[in-house]
């Protein structure tokens, strides 16, 4: 992950139990870049980030937030205001941040909330405009991971899906791709890179506590730990990445159904 999140110094990964790992960041930049950045998705698959409480145990952390970014389409032009993008964004989770700039006029206004992705994704929101009808507001989001377009559910595939009946999996989906924003140019270009990355090489260096921290030990530094990261699975097989010796190895460990 070091290299998808480019940050500058490096970020050590201890896993405390299968797919839940706490990542140690040599400097707090990079560690409020990552959190920032968020959703990180590996190879399509959702990484979940949290912050650490001090008094948390690790089989108590349980990762069901995660911010995205959420365009609202259609919007009546009198309901545009920040405070009504708020109210509507509100319907979706907690709103962290509403896109300032061209509210007004932009095909789609922006804000990032975050979401349960525990629940299914919601795929529009009805409003009552300024007079007093009900209108329906499509939703697309940025940046989303795999989700199966059956339950519209983040983190799994038709596999794995427990919800939906085996007999009804093959039938219409009410979710789908239609979902998904269109990547934005910076995201274009970090798409790249993590596929040459990936392309490149399977394996990467941890970074040495030398490296990192050229003065000091790693345990100088403990209090910076503060993030878990645990991809979402169902099945153990399905980690996005594991620690492997002295460097992490990342796989390709989904089997995707053809
Ligand atoms: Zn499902």
């Amino acid at each position: 992950m070091n290299q998808i999140w480019a940050i500058s110094k490096g970020a050590l990964f201890r896993q405390i139990e299968n797919g839940l790992f706490v990542v140690q960041f040599a400097h707090n930049k990079d560690r409020t870049k990552v959190l920032d950045g968020r959703p990180w998705t590996f190879d399509q698959h959702s990484v979940m980030l949290d912050e650490v409480k001090g008094n948390q145990q690790p089989s108590d952390i349980v990762l069901t937030h995660c911010p995205f970014w959420i365009r609202f389409y259609n919007l009546p032009l009198n309901s545009r205001t920040l405070g009504d993008v708020r109210t509507i964004a509100g319907k979706f989770g907690e709103v962290m941040e509403v896109e300032r700039d061209g509210v007004v006029w932009d095909k789609s206004v922006r804000a990032r909330v975050m979401l349960n992705i525990m629940k299914p994704l919601r795929r529009f929101v009805r409003i009552r405009n300024k007079e007093g009808n009900i209108v329906s507001i499509e939703v697309k989001y940025e940046r989303l991971p795999t989700f199966y377009y059956a339950c519209g559910e983040i983190g799994h595939i038709k596999r794995d899906c427990e919800k939906v009946a085996e007999e009804d999996k093959d039938s219409d989906k009410q979710w789908g791709s239609w979902l998904r924003a269109s990547p934005r140019k910076g995201r274009i270009k970090m798409n790249e890179e993590a596929k040459s990355f990936l392309n490149s090489s399977k394996t990467l260096s941890m970074a040495s506590k030398e490296k990192a921290h050229p003065n000091k030990q790693y345990d100088q530094v403990e209090n910076h730990v503060t993030e878990v990261v645990n991809p979402i699975q169902k099945s153990p097989e399905e980690g996005v990445f594991r620690l492997h010796g002295g460097a992490i190895e990342w796989r390709k460990m989904v089997r995707m159904k053809s």
